[in-house]
Parts: C-alpha cells; structure tokens; sequence
C-alpha cells in the first residue's frame, strides 16, 4: 500500500524507513526493506508494523546508497513474512516491491511454472518479478528492458520499483493506476507513493503517468513509456509544508 525508494549520497535505510513511518496512515499489514550493498541485495521484511521490521533489522547490515521499502495490504496471500515484499526471483538478485494487483498473475504463473520457475509465496507479485528475470534471462537485455516488456503484457494495476544486483547502481520504477512520485534533489532521487516521504528533502517532484517506466542512474532521470517512447520529465515545484 506504500512505496518508498532512494538512490543518492546519503545512506538509504534512514531515509526509507522515515518514509515508510510517513506513509502508515495509508494502512498495512506487513513491512520490508531492499537495501543494495557493495553489489549484493539485503532484504528484511515482517508481518506487522514498521516498527517490527525495524526490531528485526537491528544489528543487520543496513549499509546501501541505494534501497527500497514497502508497505502492504495484502490482496493476494495472507498477511505474513513470506509474502510480505520485497520479492525476489529463482536467482535472488532480482528484487520487485508492488502496490497493486496483477490480474493476469495466474496464467503467467502456470507459464512460468512450467519453465521452471518455483514461487515461495502466494503473491502476484513474485510472479511479476519472475517474468521480468525470466524475460531478462532469454532476451539477454538491459533491466528497465525487461520491465518494459514484461509491463507490456501485464494486465491489471501496479507501482512498483526494481532492483538488480547485476545493475546495482540502478533503480527502475513504473506504474499503472497506482500513484507513483519521484522527487529529483541534488544528486540524489526519491521515489514514493505520495510526496509525504520526499517533501522534506527536496520540492522538485514528477508525477509518473500511467504507463511510464523511470530509470535511475549515475545522477539522471530517464522517463520512458511501456511502448518505448523517451518523455522529458515534466517537474513540478511543490508548495508544502511538513
Ligand atoms: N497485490 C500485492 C500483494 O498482495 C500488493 C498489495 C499492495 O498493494 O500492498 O502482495
């Protein structure tokens, strides 16, 4: 039900789990975290509050200029730590978090299944994230373009955010009816559900569109759509206050 991702100077837990805390009111059931350490993903997650995932992640390596963390109301799947995001795929070095619902999830599963591909939890989700590793697997292409053309054949509702320890010093994120805002501050981005996580960092944001696929890397923004058409992000200065 949230979304809170950073990519930049600082180190990403604080930012995200300060994000994450902002966002309870929108409700959730479970919490997790993504964090992309010298080249290797850490991910924590918990049924319960944000607050419980912080328990569990003390003393754990936290470390990571870049991370993602959600919040979930779970739609498919009971609420508890397996299904509880961040997912992953068969090799583990893909990491999705999602707000949303994937509708076609069930034939792609059966697919995917048949592939050979085993699922841990009862999410669409971790079905999403697998046919993005399974696309970038066969068409041996960039990460935002196997987000790109897995998103082209989902059909249903989404935000969501990719990591990939083969791409690490880099964020994808996209969305369909679900919100999605990324604030832009100096030499460093955010990613979140609304602007309540970002506002007291930077009042630079952009308002992903439905369709649109953002690509985070060395310091720049790329916004393109699911049929592969680059925009200029159009950006927005907020009038807020915290
Ligand atoms: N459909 C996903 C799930 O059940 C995401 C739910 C959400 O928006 O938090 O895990």
């Amino acid at each position: 039900c949230g979304i809170v991702a950073y990519i930049g100077h600082r180190e990403a837990y604080p930012v995200v789990l300060k994000g994450l805390k902002r966002l309870e009111y929108r409700g959730y059931d479970s919490a997790g975290i993504a964090l992309m350490h010298e080249g290797n993903l850490n991910i924590y997650k918990q049924q319960g509050k944000v607050s419980e995932l912080e328990q569990v992640t003390q003393g754990q390596n936290l470390q990571g200029g870049i991370g993602m963390g959600h919040t979930r109301w779970a739609t498919h799947g009971a609420p508890n730590n397996v299904n509880a995001h961040p997912h992953t795929g068969s090799n583990g070095k893909l990491a999705i978090i999602h707000n949303g619902i994937i509708e076609n999830y069930s034939s792609l599963k059966v697919e995917l299944a048949r592939k050979g591909h085993q699922f841990k939890s009862e999410t669409d989700t971790e079905v999403l994230i697998h046919f993005i590793e399974d696309i970038q697997t066969h068409e041996k292409c960039s990460l935002e373009e196997a987000v790109r053309l897995a998103l082209t054949q989902v059909v249903g509702a989404y935000a969501i955010v990719v990591m990939d320890e083969k791409d690490p010093s880099t964020l994808v994120a996209a969305r369909k009816g679900s919100p999605l805002v990324v604030g832009i501050g100096k030499g460093e981005y955010f990613l979140a559900s609304d602007a309540t996580p970002i506002i007291e960092y930077t009042n630079e944001v952009v308002y992903l569109n439905d369709f649109e696929i953002a690509v985070i890397r060395n310091n720049t923004l790329q916004i393109k759509n699911t049929q592969d058409e680059v925009s200029n992000p159009y950006i927005q200065v907020l009038d807020m206050e915290l």
